[in-house]
């Protein structure tokens, strides 16, 4: 048993980070998408409107389409969950400025119209679902049955996610947690058209073990690759760094790091968002992006140690 725990995080995390790699090439998805994940982890605040999600990856999307389809000014903040806590928070936030009444606007018309159960297109309902799942998702396999978890905060968001899903002919089930409402599937079947419908192609093959000829899954890996080309790069680079940066505090601490990687993790946590050519410059004395880069892989073999020796461990 002991190793299983590791297994399942594993994958319940590739799922998600699969699903996060697609951004919708219709603007009319995006929307969706983004309107999924607003009505999920999205709130209006005094300054402005936040997205809060618990993933770097969903971070990522949120991002992602923020600027695709608005271009808005965004900050990005990084915070730990908690004291000792591995995870993070990531907040999207959109300051007041003159398009966020329109952005906001967009949001709820979508939000709104399904819970009238005006259902629109399919691809972008499947959209929706996938910024609903990048948000409060999870795909775990305790004892040999899969279960797949959609943990949200009131009935009333669950009629709504509940309904999308019978779209599809998919019946989940709403359980009443501590705090919050749980939508589940539990069928296997149910999950796979579940996945498929989202696009998650490789967590599929996972899900069905199916032993596919390394041919296959070479061109299921390029499909997916195809997808990734939207992708912020620099960002993406960022997130790893921050990942990598956390892992190390938590397990080793920031001061077992030689004195200058130890600086340049301190630099990033405290401009997450920053490019590595801004990052250098900040350095006293300042180092070329190369110099940066350097010692952001050394950090990275840094943490992969670490993550190697975890595995060995469980
Ligand atoms: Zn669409």
């Amino acid at each position: 048993m002991g190793w299983l725990p590791h297994v399942i995080m594993g994958f319940s995390r590739a799922t998600r980070e699969e699903l996060a790699r697609i951004i919708p090439e219709r603007s009319c998805c995006q929307l969706a998408e983004l309107a999924g994940l607003a009505f999920v982890d999205g709130t209006m605040t005094p300054q402005g409107y936040d997205v809060t999600v618990g993933q770097a990856a969903a971070a990522r999307t949120v991002y992602l389409l923020f600027k695709q389809l608005y271009q808005p000014y965004m900050e990005i903040k990084v915070r730990h969950r908690a004291r000792f806590s591995k995870h993070s928070i990531y907040v999207i936030r959109i300051p007041q400025q003159p398009s966020l009444e329109m952005i906001c606007t967009n949001l709820q018309s979508v939000q709104s119209r399904y819970a009238e159960g005006d259902w629109g297109r399919d691809c972008c309902r499947r959209a929706f679902l996938r910024g609903v799942y990048l948000g409060r998702g999870s795909l775990t396999n305790p004892r040999k049955t899969y279960h797949l978890e959609i943990v949200i905060d009131s009935f009333q968001q669950a009629a709504i996610i509940q309904g999308c899903m019978e779209t599809f002919d998919l019946t989940c089930g709403v359980i009443k947690r501590k705090n919050h409402v749980a939508l589940y599937l539990k069928d296997g079947e149910q999950i796979a058209k579940l996945l498929t419908l989202l696009g998650g192609h490789t967590a599929l093959l996972r899900l069905e073990s199916v032993r596919v000829a390394k041919g296959m899954r070479n061109q299921v890996n390029r499909l997916v690759n195809c997808e990734t080309a939207n992708m912020d790069k620099t960002l993406e680079a960022a997130m790893r760094q921050i990942e990598n940066i956390r892992l190390i505090e938590e397990k080793a601490g920031l001061e077992s790091l030689p004195k200058e990687l130890k600086e340049i993790a301190m630099i990033r946590l405290e401009y997450p968002y920053a490019s590595l050519k801004e990052l250098g410059q900040s350095l006293d004395p300042p180092l070329s992006k190369s110099g940066v880069n350097h010692r952001f892989r050394k950090l990275e073999v840094f943490a992969e140690e670490l993550r190697e020796r975890q595995g060995d461990r469980v």
